[in-house]
């Protein structure tokens, strides 16, 4: 472990880097990426008193240890200036561009996770996720790289940190490092975590495997000359050495397979590596084919012990022959044979895939498809479907079908949620709870106020607007994926309706036993034992809905009276009733604002179907014994003529504020709400509510605003502002 905390300088890096990137404006991109952090994180340090920078170099110098292309390395460099340094991402694409902007963004976001909550904390889940919001393999290089330097220095941490981080590195990262195929990180990573988890441990397994070790270097030294002698004749180039397992696989044997240490550590291990050069895929396999065979005429075979992943590769795309023999003085020595390709898919996986894919020197098609069939493990792992055969194709349809599935949306406070694909803020909102969703008026995703229905995206940051006495809109209903708000919306609803029912099922009792007593009926039918037989007389199975007609005036009191067999009753006239029914618009008005010509002491008020704003053309209308409401003269709620009596606006105070309802009509996109409401707040009124929808053609939309505004001018204003915003059509004053 020590020598690779040795920090690698940006010479260092650049070294390696050059043995596979020879393009000059690839290597002028790198160098530009390390000046630009540099400049960023200048006088930043780490806990161990390193300039932040050696960090990145170290992240990028690993990365170019994998191969990969320069984008991904100029990432590296800059994988923390968002986050640590307060880079715009206006400012960072100036300089770099939206391809590596997309990269580090990605990589903070992943580092912004939190999956603190313990119920819903499942490591599975969380490298589901993570993959899910990486979007794109790199970016999960990128981390798993930045995970394990941070996991070289983590000594310089406070304990309880060491203890939390290596857990999840080993239940999360080390995992994904397998499942990619890079065992040299994912080896490396379980070591070190093991250093932090189980340190008596560590050092006893570290000590037995030292105290051996002069022994076995003796046989693997003896063993690896004479298979160099016997594979002479091949004329191959190869590359023969012993290796040692490493120490947290060995403790995990010793405890999941219960063997004692010896039997574990007394198998000598040799990897012979076959460069194959540019021989056919084909060609190369039988080379290997040929050295087991050279092998096995040499040294006895134990029984059971050939494994042939050539021609059953691993899930994780790993292929090597694998037997185990005995040596001339009776060791036992596994060996593994493979060609110099399957050897770095072993040790880097989808990172030597990737390397193949952003194509540097490496380009050849024939072992892209080689390893694109190899790639068959991403599928089982994704449930992805077959219908996929080149490189591209395979990489979308993977990330095609982990977003199709679910979307994952986070709280501001990083918060993971997923949803399935499709859904909207609302789904969200009854998500994080079900008073959350029916409290919700509002939604701002990654810091931009949206509608209600707009789809959700992997990585969206969601912030609800919630306000008290509000309740789930019926057009919810419309645009919710999620069975779970679908229902408790509807529940809502439900008892909503009870709710609202009630005071007009109560209004209507009241009406008709008014409205018959008036008149000469049978009183036996207005409050006595005949009464329960009215509601069949006019095909209402019961006295609420009958009663809840009346209010409703679906059921004319008028045709009640004449059926029960009263021939001249009076009546209101329905129309003039009407315009007193929606007391939720109620403006109390000062008496001062408005005054009727030639009457000073009587009450007066604004109607709320058309709700008069300060400057409007008004008039009054006398009603009985509940004085004057005032309508806009075009109101077509006041019948003309009668009762109807002039009246004017007065002075009024400056802070006096009229409510206005605006329906507004437009084309549906994305942002419209955001601008609307922005012209709004830029002619100073209030929004006292908003609610907007896409309509059934899923092309237009309608967004219904209820405003407080100074006065008939300023209303002008606003409308005629709206009416500029891109795709509206038509904004008009409601008379409700
Ligand atoms: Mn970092």
């Amino acid at each position: 472990m020590a020598q690779k905390n040795v920090n690698k300088t940006f010479g260092d890096l650049m070294r390696e880097v050059k043995q596979y990137i020879h393009a000059p404006k690839n290597l002028s991109l790198i160098e530009k990426a390390y000046k630009y952090a540099f400049a960023k994180h200048e006088g930043q340090t780490r806990r161990n008193g390193d300039p932040y920078i050696t960090h990145t170099v170290q992240v990028a110098y690993i990365l170019a240890t994998l191969r990969v292309g320069p984008k991904t390395i100029a990432a590296g460099l800059l994988h923390d200036v968002i986050e640590d340094c307060g880079v715009t991402p206006k400012e960072f694409v100036e300089h770099f561009d939206e391809e590596i902007y997309t990269l580090v963004d990605s990589v903070t976001k992943i580092g912004n996770l939190q999956f603190t909550d313990e119920k819903e904390y499942q490591a599975a889940n969380h490298r589901k996720i993570l993959i899910a919001m990486a979007r794109d393999i790199r970016v999960i290089l990128i981390k798993l790289v930045d995970r394990l330097h941070n996991m070289r220095t983590l000594q310089y941490m406070p304990h309880e940190k060491q203890l939390r981080i290596s857990q999840e590195t080993l239940d999360v990262y080390a995992p994904i490092a397998h499942r990619l195929g890079i065992s040299e990180i994912k080896n490396e990573l379980e070591d070190l975590c093991f250093f932090f988890l189980m340190p008596e441990k560590y050092h006893e397994v570290a000590k037995m495997v030292e105290v051996r070790k002069a022994e076995r270097d003796q046989h693997v030294e003896t063993m690896i000359q004479q298979i160099q002698e016997l594979l002479a004749p091949l004329q191959f180039d190869l590359t023969i050495f012993g290796r040692s397992k490493h120490l947290y696989s060995i403790y995990r044997k010793m405890t999941t397979k219960n063997k004692r240490f010896d039997e574990i550590l007394d198998l000598l291990a040799i990897r012979i590596i076959i460069d194959t050069k540019d021989k056919e895929a084909k060609t190369a396999k039988l080379d290997c084919y040929e050295v087991l065979g050279y092998i096995h005429q040499e040294y006895f075979p134990i029984q059971g012990r050939l494994k042939d992943y050539i021609a059953t590769p691993k899930m994780n795309m790993y292929q090597s022959l694998h037997t185990t023999v005995v040596g001339v003085e009776g060791q036992i020595f596994e060996v593994q044979i493979r060609t110099k390709f399957m050897d770095d898919i072993a040790e880097q996986g989808v990172a030597a895939h990737w390397r193949y894919k952003e194509g540097t020197r490496y380009n050849a098609a024939r072992e892209q498809k080689e390893i694109e069939e190899k790639l068959s493990w991403f599928r089982d792992i994704f449930a992805i479907s077959e219908d996929m055969d080149n490189a591209e194709g395979f990489m979308d349809a993977m990330q095609r079908d982990l977003f199709e599935a679910n979307v994952y949306v986070m709280s501001p406070k990083g918060r993971v949620i997923d949803l399935p694909n499709g859904s909207t803020p609302i789904d969200f909102a009854y998500r994080i709870h079900t008073e959350v969703g029916n409290a919700t008026v509002g939604a701002i995703v990654n810091n931009t106020m949206v509608p209600l229905n707009t789809i959700l995206k992997t990585g969206d940051v969601v912030q609800l607007k919630t306000a008290k006495n509000t309740g789930p809109s019926e057009d919810w209903l419309k645009f919710v994926k999620t069975s779970h708000a679908r229902s408790k919306i509807k529940s809502y609803l439900a008892r909503r309706e009870a709710e609202d029912r009630k005071p007009l099922v109560e209004q209507g009792e009241k009406i008709y036993k008014e409205e018959m007593g008036k008149r000469e009926i049978d009183p036996e039918l207005i409050t006595g034992k005949k009464l329960e037989s009215v509601p069949a007389l006019f095909s209402f199975g019961n006295l609420p809905d009958f009663y809840y007609a009346i209010a409703t005036k679906t059921l004319p009191v008028n045709a009640i009276a004449e059926k029960l067999g009263h021939k001249k009753g009076i009546f209101e006239d329905l129309n003039l009733t009407r315009l007193f029914k929606s007391p939720q618009h109620k403006n109390t008005t000062p008496k001062s604002v408005v005054k009727v010509a030639g009457i000073d002491s009587i009450k007066i008020e604004l109607a709320g179907c058309c709700n008069p704003v300060y400057g409007d053309e008004i008039v009054g209308y006398v009603s009985k014994g509940q004085g004057v409401k005032v309508h806009r003269s075009n109101c077509p709620n006041i019948a003309q003529g009668k009762r109807l009596i002039d009246c004017e606006w007065t002075e009024m105070a400056d802070d006096q504020k009229f409510e206005a309802v605006l329906h507004i009509d437009s084309i549906n996109r994305n942002y419209l709400l955001t601008d609307l409401v922005t012209v709004v707040s830029q002619y100073k009124a209030a929004l006292n509510a908003i609610d907007s929808h896409v309509n059934d053609d899923r092309i237009t939309a309608t967004t219904i605003m209820t405003l407080a505004v100074s006065n008939a001018e300023h209303l002008r204003v606003i409308m005629a502002n709206l009416a500029k915003v891109d795709s509206v059509r038509a904004v008009e004053r409601m008379i409700l």
